[in-house]
C-alpha cells in the first residue's frame, strides 16, 4: 500500500462521527504533524452536549499570520452499521471505499502526504493546517475558530469533494422556524376561532410569490443563477376535527454571496405586516436561527488562477456551504477543491477514486511551494 493510503485507511479507521469525540483523530493528527517538526495548537471546546471537541492548528513557524492554510474537517456524517467497509478501507477498480474517503478524509490525507513530502523548515513563508471538528452539523468548529480569530490567513485551501474543480464561490445558508398562531375550536363551529393552519397556507404562498421575486437578483456564476428558498418541514394542528391552534414551518434559504440573509427576511417580514393588516388576530413569530454567509474569490485571484492552472480545470461555484467562508473571516481569499465526488458523499458505500487522491497530494505540494517558497 502506498503511503498515502496508508494515511487514509488509518483516518478511516478512526471513527470521527460527529455526535462522537472528534479527540482520537486529532491527536493522530497532531502526532502525524509534529512528527515533521510542525508546531501544535490544539483548540478544545465542549459541544452543547459536554462532549469534547477540538480544533487543531499546525505551523511551520511560531507565527499568527500565514502565506497559506489547509482546511480539512475531521468529523464525518454517521453511517450504516451494515457497512462493514466504513472504518476499514477497500480498495476495488480503483477506487477507495469508507466512510469519510471522500468528505473530507481523502485530502485530509493529501494535504498530510503533501506537506511530508516538503522539507518544511526550508519554506520561506508560513503554512498551516487546520483540522476542524463539527462540519457536517454546522461548520461549528471553523465558526469558533473564525469568531476567537485564532489566526490570520491569506490563501486558504478548503478540503471538500470538488472532482478536483476549482471552486472560488458558494452560496450561504439561512434557516428560520416559523410559528404561526390561531385559535383551537369545534371544526363544526369555524368562526368561533382561527386556523393556524390556513394562516401558515397564506403566508406560505408569500413565501413562493418571495421566491420568484429573488430571481430578478442575478448572480450568473451560480447555478440557479439567484437565491433559492425551501420549506422542508411543516407541522400544525392536534386533530382532523379542531382548528389548528398552531403551526410551524422550516424555512431555508441559500442566498448569492453578492446578497446578505437579511434581505429574504425583510421581504418575508413585510409580507407578514401585510397579512396583520388583512387579519387583525394573524400572530406569527420568525425565529432566524442560522446564516451562514457564503464567499467569493475574484476570478483573478493569483490562488485561483493557481489552482486552476495545476489542476488544468476551470473554476467554478457550488450552492452548498463549506468553511470557505469562515476562511474569508481569517482575512483569507479562498478555493475549495477535493478528491471525490460530492455525489458519492454522505453515502453508503461512499469512495475516492485513487487517482485523484494522488493528484490533489501533488496539486498541494506544488502550491505549497508556489506560495511559500518564493
Ligand atoms: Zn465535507
Amino acid at each position: 500500500m502506498t503511503q498515502i493510503k496508508q494515511t487514509l485507511a488509518e483516518l478511516v479507521k478512526i471513527d470521527s462521527v460527529s455526535s462522537r469525540s472528534n479527540a482520537e483523530i486529532i491527536d493522530y493528527l497532531e502526532r502525524r504533524c509534529r512528527a515533521i517538526n510542525l508546531i501544535t495548537r490544539r483548540f478544545p471546546y465542549k459541544d452543547e452536549l459536554g462532549i469534547e471537541k477540538i480544533n487543531l492548528i499546525a505551523l511551520n513557524a511560531d507565527v499568527s499570520e500565514v502565506e497559506i492554510a489547509l482546511v480539512g474537517h475531521s468529523d464525518t456524517v454517521p453511517y450504516d452499521p451494515n457497512w462493514t467497509e466504513a472504518t476499514n478501507l477497500t480498495e476495488r477498480d480503483g477506487k477507495l471505499y469508507g466512510r469519510g474517503s471522500c468528505d473530507t478524509k481523502g485530502f485530509i490525507a493529501a494535504a498530510l502526504t503533501a506537506v511530508e513530502t516538503i522539507d518544511v523548515s526550508k519554506l520561506k513563508k508560513p503554512l498551516a493546517l487546520i483540522f476542524t471538528a463539527d462540519e457536517e452539523i454546522g461548520l461549528r468548529g471553523a465558526k469558533r475558530l473564525a469568531d476567537e480569530k485564532r489566526l490570520k490567513v491569506r490563501y486558504s485551501i478548503v478540503g471538500e469533494p470538488t472532482s478536483l474543480k476549482p471552486i472560488r464561490a458558494g452560496k450561504g445558508y439561512s434557516l428560520a422556524e416559523v410559528i404561526v398562531k390561531g385559535r383551537e375550536a369545534h371544526s363544526a363551529y369555524p368562526a368561533l376561532g382561527a386556523s393556524a393552519v390556513f394562516r401558515a397556507a397564506r403566508l406560505i404562498n408569500r413565501l413562493e410569490e418571495i421566491a420568484a421575486q429573488l430571481q430578478e437578483d442575478q448572480h450568473n456564476d451560480f447555478d440557479p443563477p439567484y437565491t433559492t428558498l425551501n420549506i422542508g418541514l411543516i407541522h400544525g394542528g392536534s386533530a382532523k376535527n379542531v382548528l389548528a391552534g398552531e403551526c410551524r414551518f422550516t424555512l431555508e434559504w441559500r442566498p448569492i454571496p453578492t446578497q446578505s440573509s437579511g434581505y429574504l427576511l425583510n421581504l418575508f417580514r413585510s409580507a407578514i405586516q401585510e397579512e396583520k393588516q388583512n387579519d387583525p388576530g394573524f400572530e406569527c413569530e420568525v425565529d432566524a436561527n442560522r446564516a451562514d454567509s457564503g464567499f467569493e474569490t475574484p476570478p483573478e485571484s493569483p490562488l485561483i488562477k493557481l489552482m486552476e492552472r495545476l489542476t488544468g480545470n476551470e473554476s467554478g461555484t457550488v450552492a452548498f456551504g463549506t468553511e470557505a467562508a469562515q476562511m474569508t473571516l481569517l482575512g483569507s481569499e479562498a478555493v475549495v477543491i477535493g478528491p471525490g465526488d460530492i455525489r458519492e458523499a454522505h453515502r453508503t458505500g461512499e469512495f475516492v477514486p485513487v487517482d485523484e487522491l494522488e493528484r490533489c497530494a501533488d496539486i498541494l505540494r506544488e502550491s505549497i511551494l508556489e506560495l511559500c517558497y518564493h
